[in-house]
């Protein structure tokens, strides 16, 4: 029997999950409805419970993206490691009363910049920018990924203090006694032209609103990869920045792409492939 999905959120309707899945559902031969589900910015709730009632066919899942994720990990009833390490969740699992909440977010940005960019993170130097529902997600994969500095910065410092403690704070009770590995580093905007990095992300909505998030020419090392977790047809302010640094750039298609991969998988217990949709996305864009 087909099941229900839904990408939960506000604004929503430019989401690709939709597309994303329905090719995925293609390319597995499964029958599945997905659907746009725009919620009142205080009515995540009741958006979810009328999803799960309504509708001829039963309600299975639902990606939960801006501003929800926060929300959506108080809302379920069982939650994954990786979303309790980072306290936000982007996918729903409905079975019965049961209300699994995942992150699917660390997995998908990590395969992109791991397989699809073949950059190694293992010993590099990462600064994340940023200190949102986003970061909450990705900070922990990056962490078990080796590297050999990983720093936050945030305009808001205070948040990016609170989530750097929080991932201290677990990683300090579940340290082993060989386990030397430096905890994440929060700076402020002022240290960074001191520091160079490898891999630089942007994890601020600032290119939503076609700015800058402040990150000095000098932090990009020779090589670097500039990775926006935003996605569009041009580059971003910050990927030109970058650009004009020298350093290679990405933006966040390839994430998307694998983060609904890993989503699907959640729900379905199968890996569709991502290259043959991300081209597509890249083509649809490009059209733009
Ligand atoms: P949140 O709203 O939770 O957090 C926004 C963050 O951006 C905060 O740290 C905020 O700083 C910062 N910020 C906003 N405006 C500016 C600005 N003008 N200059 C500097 N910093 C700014 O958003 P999310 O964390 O959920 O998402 C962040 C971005 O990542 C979005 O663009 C989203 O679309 C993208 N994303 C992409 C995914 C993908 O698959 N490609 C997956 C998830 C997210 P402050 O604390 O000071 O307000």
């Amino acid at each position: 029997m087909p099941y229900r999905y839904a990408i939960i959120g506000n604004p929503v309707s430019h989401s690709k999950s939709p597309a994303i899945h329905r090719e995925f559902a293609r390319e597995m031969g499964l029958s599945i409805s997905y659907e746009h589900l725009l919620s009142p910015l205080d009515g995540f709730n009741q958006t979810v419970a009328a999803f799960r009632s309504a509708g001829r066919l039963p309600a299975a899942g639902a990606n939960v993206t801006v501003p929800f994720k926060i929300n959506a990990f108080n809302y379920a009833t069982e939650l994954t490691a990786r979303a309790l390490r980072g306290g936000a969740v982007n996918t729903l699992k409905f079975d019965g009363a049961n209300i699994l909440g995942d992150n699917t977010d660390g997995v998908g940005l990590y395969a992109d910049i791991e397989r699809n960019l073949a950059f190694k993170i293992a010993g590099a130097r990462v600064l994340v920018m940023g200190a949102g529902g986003a970061v909450r997600g990705v900070l922990g994969n990056l962490w078990d990924a080796s590297p050999a500095l990983l720093a936050i910065t945030n305009r808001t410092f205070i948040k990016a203090e609170d989530i750097a403690k929080q991932f201290n704070d677990a990683k300090s009770s579940s340290a082993g006694a060989g386990d030397s590995k430096e905890k994440i580093r929060v700076m402020a905007l002022k240290e960074l032209p001191a520091q160079q990095f490898d891999l630089i992300i942007n994890a601020t909505s600032a290119s939503l609103a076609e700015s800058l998030p402040l990150v000095p020419v000098a932090s990009f090392a020779p090589g670097a990869l500039a990775y926006d977790m935003m996605y569009g047809k041009g580059q971003t302010p910050f990927l030109m920045l970058a650009s004009s640094a020298g350093a290679r750039t990405a933006d966040g298609l390839g994430m998307l792409v694998e983060q609904a991969a890993e989503s699907f998988y959640v729900w379905h217990g199968l890996r569709p492939s991502t290259m043959p949709v991300l081209a597509m996305l890249r083509a649809q864009l490009a059209k733009i």
